[in-house]
């Protein structure tokens, strides 16, 4: 299992490197996420003494029940699922990003709860890009005015953008969801919003990781590459079901 998880990464990091030098990228502006959804801590903690240090979780439950093994490593976690404004409290004990603000009510009350515990957080703002509906995300084109609302919450330090790409057997259906948040990042640039200059892009996971570098991703979030298979069969990418 150990060798099988130090491998599995060593060959993820070596397609990041050949991703980023077939697209004339640099491969420090390519950070590698370890989504740890459904991993049980032994394996994130294998992962980490090889070297990684950013976790990606998508349920609060889980978050909690790995922290007695995690807490004391130098990681960073990040929440990368659907994120309901009753666990809002929950899962800011934990993490130090929330890359799936998708919506004004999950703002507002992260905005709320940070302003008690006067504290800051770093924000992705969900973008569906693949139109379809078992995602969650803004639709594109609400992009632009979602940012110029939440910049009255201080607390809130939008760093990049995120999205669940389209995934196909076919590699170049699956390009333009990746594409257009890319494009969305430039739109954001051209309308000027204050302070808004270096948006990273969160995209790709084990299945578009290339394609995901090749079209400007910063952080790709990596999950059965490198632990190995969670699901038998079903619709893997509902993410009302994954929730
Ligand atoms: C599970 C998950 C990933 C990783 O997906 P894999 O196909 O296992 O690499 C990436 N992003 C999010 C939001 C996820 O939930």
């Amino acid at each position: 299992m150990k060798e099988d998880i130090i491998f599995n990464l060593k060959q993820v990091h070596h397609r990041i490197e050949k991703a980023c030098q077939d697209s004339g990228r640099d491969v420090s502006d390519v950070q590698l996420l370890l989504a740890t959804k459904t991993v049980p801590a032994d394996k994130i903690q294998i992962a980490v003494e090889a070297g990684e240090n950013l976790i990606g979780e998508n349920k609060m439950q889980e978050l909690r029940d790995k922290d007695a093994e995690l807490k004391n490593l130098n990681i960073n976690r990040h929440f990368i699922g659907h994120l309901q404004t009753n666990k809002v409290k929950d899962v800011l004990k934990y993490v130090s990003c929330i890359q799936s603000l998708d919506r004004l009510s999950l703002a507002e009350e992260l905005h709320k709860q940070l302003q008690k515990e006067g504290r800051n957080i770093d924000v992705f703002v969900q973008v569906n890009t693949s139109f379809e509906e078992s995602k969650f995300g803004l639709p594109p084109a609400d992009v632009i005015p979602f940012i110029k609302e939440i910049k009255k919450y201080d607390t809130l330090k939008i760093k990049g953008l995120m999205t669940i790409g389209l995934l196909d057997v076919e590699k170049e259906k699956m390009r333009p969801s990746l594409r257009l948040l890319r494009e969305i990042r430039d739109k954001i640039y051209e309308a000027k919003i204050e302070n808004l200059t270096d948006l990273k892009l969160s995209m790709g996971m084990s299945q578009d990781l290339e394609l995901a570098v090749a079209e400007g991703s910063n952080l790709v979030r990596v999950g059965t590459s490198i632990f190995g298979n969670r699901f038998l069969g079903k619709e893997i990418w509902n993410e009302n079901i994954a929730e």
